[in-house]
């Protein structure tokens, strides 16, 4: 399993991307649906303060409390620092929990800061949040995982695998090899379609997709499908997963995410049903 998700605009989303441990948004039936999987999770990242994103959360942290599981590991959860919703949230939660039998951490992310969830010496990897626009008054954020490799300098790709062994041997590896970033996991939160240079490069784009007939949509606060593909083709993504979905698509969804996949064929598609957990 690399994805356990649920995603239903409106009543709840949470996704939880196993090889790294972490939770993206908690949704109310986090805990429930996870059961004892939910002392697997590291890292929680909060996109903005609506409650189909953070119902969950005192939950999820009594849960790892009550239930039997490695009280050990510490929980971390990250939001955006301007988030008065959260922050109150938060403190209640504290305030009611004041018996906590492992350790739990709160940080406030600023946009731009990096949070480093992996390191094993040549594979590296940090959470990077970036502004998404969804309501005014929300400060709002999408994520990405963004991993740092070390890559062949092109001066020494004509090299043969003897020759290059020879070099590193002589000058170390960082002599040969220059480090690149990757985005490997782009999340986009709630709003409307992220900025194409967001997307560009990433491995992977969960989008958030409420509405999939632009028509059914009052206000600009969430995307719609034909913005996402336009994004798709702009930023030449190639592996799309769509969630916050509504449930007024319930039944057509299917045929709708169908009609896309042909129009772009050289694409990969998901879609997270709303309604059901979705794991991959
Ligand atoms: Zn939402
Ligand atoms: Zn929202």
């Amino acid at each position: 399993m690399e994805f356990m998700i649920y995603s239903k605009a409106l009543f709840s989303t949470w996704i939880y991307y196993s090889p790294e441990r972490v939770l993206f948004d908690v949704g109310e039936g986090l805990s429930t649906n996870m059961g004892n999987k939910v002392f697997a999770i590291e890292n929680v990242f909060i996109t903005h303060g609506h409650a189909d994103h953070i119902a969950g959360l005192w939950g999820l942290i009594n849960s790892r409390n009550n239930a039997m599981g490695d009280k050990a590991k510490p929980l971390n959860v990250y939001y955006p620092e301007k988030s008065e919703v959260i922050r109150e949230y938060l403190s209640f939660i504290l305030k009611v929990n004041g018996d906590l039998k492992y350790e739990l951490n709160f940080h406030p992310l600023k946009l731009g800061e990096k949070v480093k969830i992996r390191d094993d010496g040549s594979l590296k990897r940090y959470v990077l949040p970036f502004p998404v626009r969804h309501i005014p008054s929300e400060p709002s954020y999408g994520y990405h995982i963004v991993e740092t490799r070390r890559k062949l300098k092109s001066e020494f790709k004509g090299l043969s695998q003897n020759e290059i062994i020879d070099l590193v041997r002589k000058h170390g590896r960082e002599y040969i090899t220059v480090e690149i970033e990757k985005k490997i996991l782009t999340i986009s939160g709630d709003g409307m379609a992220i900025d194409e240079d967001e997307a560009r490069g990433t491995d992977l784009l969960l989008h958030e997709c409420t509405f999939l007939d632009v028509r059914d949509r009052k206000g600009e606060i969430h995307a719609a499908l034909n913005e996402v593909v336009e994004l798709i083709k702009k930023a030449n993504v190639k592996n799309v997963i769509l969630y916050h979905i509504s449930s007024r698509y319930d039944r057509n969804a299917h045929r709708i995410v169908e009609k896309v996949k042909e129009e772009l064929k050289d694409v990969k598609i998901d879609y997270v049903h709303p309604g059901r957990i979705w794991i991959k």
